[in-house]
């Protein structure tokens, strides 16, 4: 049985929930699709659940976890009406209004729900290296965002990986903290821009390691340093250091969307006038269609954009009709 709804949200991070606050205050009922909690990349609360303290989020002068956040802010909604499903959208048929949303079986004829509007806020994941203690030491030491995590390694010595620009950046934005910052990258060779590289070649807190593959994090409940190879001479070596940031780019969550909705070049969800998509009636806010800021509160931001374009845009609708 298909079940009608106004408002759907595919996602739950800060952007998706700050759409499920001011759509369930709009009195659209949205129906919030939050994600598994066994997915390390599509769980409920999204990349926040998988940081320890959060201390740039305004409003928490001592901080706040990041998990206590994605918590509150999914309370707040559900106070005003948001309903969630703990599920995965596995299928969305964008090709009419009402458009189609499948969880469990894609092949299913009939879909799970039939949604006048749908708000995507499916978010993006860092690329991680897939080390055997990567994962376990997240938020311990292994962190993909200096911005948010630089802060907690001040005189301390660290490690980005990667050779692009995000990796320059995130290098540069951490010798503010650390004592020393090593980037670590595969080849003999930089892919980031030659500006970037200059300003990393000229800053006395930046070593590089060249042709080095970082193969695993060592560390009990904190990292206490690296395993690396050096793909020349295959030997391996430890090097002691406090924090590993992997930068090695990002990927939107826009599989379910592919053929269906316009993307950029890099995959990233094009939004026109807002949050608004080349398909009427379909809205992205967050990280899905950001590749630029990437932060909670710029998630939020657009969250709460989505959800007031979504309801001037039923409004527009019932005008019409
Ligand atoms: P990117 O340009 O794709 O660079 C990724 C880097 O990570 C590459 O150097 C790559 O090595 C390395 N890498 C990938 N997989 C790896 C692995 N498994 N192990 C070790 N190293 C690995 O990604 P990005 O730096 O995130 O940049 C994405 C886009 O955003 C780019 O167009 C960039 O210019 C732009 N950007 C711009 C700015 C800015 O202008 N301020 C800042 C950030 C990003 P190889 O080089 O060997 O492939």
């Amino acid at each position: 049985m298909t079940e009608s709804r106004q408002v759907v949200i595919i996602g739950s991070g800060p952007a998706g929930l700050t759409a499920a606050i001011y759509a369930s205050r709009a009195q659209l009922s949205p129906l919030v699709i939050e994600g598994e909690p066994s997915s390390t990349s599509d769980q409920p609360g999204g990349q926040l659940m998988l940081t320890t303290e959060v201390e740039n989020y305004p409003g928490f002068v001592d901080g706040i976890m990041g998990p206590e956040l994605m918590q509150n802010f999914r309370a707040q909604a559900a106070r005003f009406g948001a309903e969630y499903l703990t599920d995965k959208v596995s299928r969305v048929d964008l090709s009419s209004r009402p458009f189609g949303v499948w969880v469990g079986d894609p092949d299913t004829a009939e879909p799970s729900y039939a949604a006048e509007a749908l708000i995507i806020s499916t978010g993006a994941k860092s690329l991680m290296l897939n080390l055997p203690n990567e994962e376990r030491l997240l938020g311990y030491g292994v962190s993909t965002c200096a911005t948010c995590d630089g802060f907690f390694f001040r005189e301390r010595e660290i490690a980005v990986v990667g050779g692009g620009d995000s990796a320059l950046e995130e290098a540069l934005f951490l010798t503010r903290f650390a004592d020393k910052v090593t980037l670590i990258h595969r080849r003999g060779e930089l892919r980031a821009s030659k500006v970037m590289q200059q300003r990393a070649f000229a800053n006395p807190k930046i070593s590089f390691l060249w042709n080095t593959s970082v193969i695993d994090v060592l560390g009990d409940t904190t990292v206490s340093g690296i395993k690396v190879r050096d793909n020349v001479s295959e030997q391996e070596s430890e090097i002691a250091l406090s924090g590993l940031f992997v930068a090695i780019g990002h990927q939107p969550n826009t599989d379910l969307f592919k053929g269906q909705l316009e993307l950029r070049e890099n995959g990233y969800i094009r939004t026109f006038d807002g949050t608004r998509t080349n398909v009427d009636g379909v809205f992205a806010c967050g990280d899905v269609q950001d590749d630029r800021w990437r932060q909670a509160i710029t998630a939020a931001g657009s969250g709460c954009a989505a959800a007031i374009d979504v309801e001037r845009w039923l409004e527009e609708q019932a005008a019409v009709h």
